[in-house]
């Protein structure tokens, strides 16, 4: 069987396009223009790495953007304070805090500081419960999302389907089952605790694996013809490699993303997204 490589930095960059059109076409209608603002707290290389692609990414989409450097030392109430301020700021649209925290720092109150209008990142808990029941308000986060549109966008029909999901984390596993199982999938959700992975990873027709382990699932773990999307990014000595080893799955996957280039650039294409979503929002563009 060929296995077709999903491209996540093609759909990536056809969706910045299509917002792209859409900026310039609100701004020539006199809307303002979007804007993101990012704060980072620290020096974390990954992180500075993560908030640069997005920046980036804003600029090509037209997206103003705006980056908020923070000492690791910062206080949580300066933190909080400044997302409070971004919040009463009617410029900003979106605003994203890049995680991981520095440990003093509770994750949780920042989360749910941010004004769920401009919750971009899909983390707050009024926007996990709009996901959950599906009522369509409120912001999908950005990986999980992203994973449903690269499945969408590459042909792939999730309805009625035998979809699994390795790793059940709050920013990944969970919503990205939500999800699957929103467009109909039949949905398993795996953990460290699950007693026959391999058996259940090969039942599935669509495998989404999110778990942070570098090449842990392997191409004898896989149905013949599944459709494989590998969230994981784990740094080794050989570069950035998913939670799949890919190699292993040639030709027995009907479908596979890469590491990297597949669901990573689909991430960032997603918070473009919410941003534009929460900008039409919030200047009533229907
Ligand atoms: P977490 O560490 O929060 O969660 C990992 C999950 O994997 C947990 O649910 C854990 O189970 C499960 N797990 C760990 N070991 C095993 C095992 N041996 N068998 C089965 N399940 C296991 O990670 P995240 O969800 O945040 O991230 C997962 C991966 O995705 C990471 O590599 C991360 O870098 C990557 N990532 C990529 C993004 C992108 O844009 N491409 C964005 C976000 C994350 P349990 O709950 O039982 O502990």
């Amino acid at each position: 069987m060929e296995t077709k490589i999903i491209d996540g930095k093609q759909i990536a960059k056809e969706i910045r396009i299509e917002l792209k059109h859409k900026v310039k076409e609100l701004m020539a209608q006199g809307y303002p223009q979007p804007k993101l603002s990012v704060i980072l707290v620290g020096n974390d290389p990954a992180s500075e790495t993560y908030v640069r692609n997005k920046i980036k990414a804003c600029e090509k989409v037209g997206i103003e953007s705006e980056q908020i450097l923070m000492d690791a030392s910062v206080s949580q109430e300066t933190l909080l304070a400044e997302i409070r301020r971004l919040n009463e700021d009617p410029s900003v649209n979106g605003i994203l805090v890049q995680l991981p925290l520095p440990k003093q720092i509770d994750v949780d109150a920042v989360i749910q500081t941010i004004d769920p209008a401009k919750d971009v990142d899909g983390f707050h808990i009024e926007n996990v419960g709009s996901m959950t029941v599906g009522d369509g308000r409120g912001y999908i986060p950005c990986t999980p999302g992203g994973v449903i549109e690269l499945l969408k966008r590459s042909g792939i029909t999730i309805d009625g389907k035998q979809c699994v999901v390795v790793g059940r984390s709050n920013l990944v596993g969970k919503p990205a089952a939500i999800l699957l199982l929103q467009e109909n999938g039949t949905v398993t959700i795996c953990h460290s605790h699950t007693k026959n992975l391999t058996e259940i990873c090969q039942g599935a027709d669509i495998l989404v694996v999110a778990i942070g382990r570098a090449h842990f699932i392997n191409g004898s773990q896989i149905k013949e013809g599944a459709a494989v999307i590998d969230v994981g990014i784990n740094r080794t000595d050989a570069g950035l490699v998913g939670d799949v080893d890919t190699a292993s799955c040639m030709g027995i996957a009907g479908a596979i993303t890469p590491v990297p280039g597949g669901v990573g650039p689909m991430t960032i294409a997603m918070l473009m997204k919410n941003t534009m979503e929460a900008y039409q929002v919030q200047n009533h563009i229907a």
